[in-house]
């Protein structure tokens, strides 16, 4: 874990937010690696979940809503952590992170008993203040879920739409958590991005367990079509007590990280808790009713961080981030051999140039070529294209693969193939 944080800020996938003035807890900020790595997830998803569908919609609801819709959804009563609180030094903790206060105690008071308070609530909604005027501004809540954002629309879809039930909204955005203890790196974190998708089926239990398992499926497969490790996931269910004030059933897609298996996507069968909530219908052939929920809600940020920890390996002394070309921040980078000779570099920024149309591009003219070759490798680049001699004289160029780091001579004007067949 340790290596891999340093590695994100060393190459500038992720640095701790606002770091100049000393951070702010719980917030990280993407570098150039980081925000195409999370784009191309981003991207992937939406590919998967709303293009390539017929009966997914996609929508981008406004962050800040009307405080109504909290209170409605459950969220201003129920959206909280029950926390202890360490009666020497103050220190909070969720109720239900044994580990975290077990280690507490022989950590910071060695030798000592520590005693700690009842469990109390703590609400995660994190409060914002809207209005010019002082003593005119209304207080409202900067969205803990982006889910209450397909709920207020869902009327708006389906008289806008041709969509018909069995049908999904899908949404990528951020959200915000009073998060007690942030931590693990990116993993628990005050400001973070969810893809969730929220399909409405027919109130019947035999829908609502097909489309359950359906999802269960997609979702997991989707993971492992991006190269996550199948021994590295698991799913896991909910107990009684742990399920959240909406869900009727919940599975947790869980990760084996370093500091163990680790949730990041959940599906949840969230009955009609919301649509009665927010009082809203559908009306099939003259029959009105309410539908049911099933939703698919991953993290970004939790699924950047395990694509990461999946992909990072070692050989001796080099770094290579294994990345799912489809998820590599840079596809290609194109080098010429020597940079104090203008007839490589010119005839290699002209494959640049052509190439960068349609894929990111890295360049480097910097040290030698092995050089070069390591720092492509922790980047996560797949493929480099280098310019040499040869090239100004046959038009051919060596395109090595950065896992096998092997090497082959192709024609510059089948880069633009290869490259396409490896990355479709
Ligand atoms: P946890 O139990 O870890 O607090 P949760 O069950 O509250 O998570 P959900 O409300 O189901 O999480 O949110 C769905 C997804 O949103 C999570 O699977 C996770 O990927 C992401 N997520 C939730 N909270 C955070 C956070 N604080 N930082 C980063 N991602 C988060």
């Amino acid at each position: 874990m340790e290596k891999l944080v340093a590695l994100c800020k060393r190459r500038g996938f992720i640095y701790p937010g606002s770091e100049i003035y000393g951070g702010l807890t719980g917030t990280w900020d993407y570098g150039p690696l980081g925000v195409e790595l999370k784009k191309n997830i981003k991207d992937q998803w939406w590919k998967s979940m709303v293009q390539l569908r017929e009966d997914v919609v996609g929508i981008d609801a406004a962050i800040m809503m009307n405080p109504k819709t909290w209170e409605k959804s459950g969220h201003v009563k129920a959206f909280a952590d029950p926390l202890v609180e360490c009666k020497l030094c103050h220190q909070r903790f969720r109720a239900d992170k044994k580990d975290e206060i077990n280690e507490h105690g022989k950590n910071n008071h060695p030798g000592l008993i520590v005693d700690w308070t009842d469990a109390r609530q703590f609400n995660l909604l994190v409060k914002a203040y809207l209005g010019i005027i002082e003593d005119k501004q209304s207080e409202i809540y900067l969205r803990g879920e982006i889910t209450q954002g397909a709920f207020v629309n869902f009327e708006n879809v389906v008289s806008s739409t041709r969509v018909k039930i069995p049908f999904g909204i899908a949404q990528i955005g951020k959200a915000f958590r009073n998060e007690i203890t942030p931590g693990n790196f990116t993993y628990r974190s005050r400001e973070f991005e969810q893809m969730e998708l929220e399909f409405f089926v027919k109130p019947e239990d035999g829908e609502g367990d097909k489309w359950f398992e359906y999802w269960k499926k997609e979702r997991m497969d989707w993971y492992k079509s991006l190269g996550m490790n199948a021994g590295k996931l698991r799913f896991r269910k909910h107990e009684d007590t742990e399920r959240a004030h909406y869900a009727k059933y919940a599975e947790d897609i869980e990760f084996d990280a370093p500091f163990g298996w680790s949730e990041f996507e959940g599906v949840h069968h969230r009955g009609d808790w919301d649509l009665s909530r927010h009082n809203l219908s559908y009306v099939e052939e003259g029959e009105k009713y309410t539908p049911w929920v099933i939703e698919t809600s991953g993290g970004v940020d939790r699924s950047a961080l395990f694509f990461l920890l999946n992909s990072y390996s070692e050989d001796g002394d080099r770094i290579i981030l294994k990345l799912n070309p489809k998820l590599a921040p840079y596809k290609v980078a194109v080098f010429p051999l020597l940079a104090n000779k203008p007839d490589l570099v010119s005839k290699a920024k002209e494959i640049y140039d052509n190439l960068k149309p349609q894929f990111m591009v890295a360049w480097d003219d910097r040290g030698n070529i092995g050089k070069r070759y390591f720092a492509q490798d922790e980047a996560g680049t797949p493929y480099c294209v280098t310019v040499d001699f040869q090239s100004l004289e046959d038009d051919t160029v060596t395109i090595r693969d950065r896992d096998t780091a092997k090497q082959e001579r192709i024609k510059v004007d089948r880069i633009h193939k290869y490259l396409e067949e490896k990355l479709t």
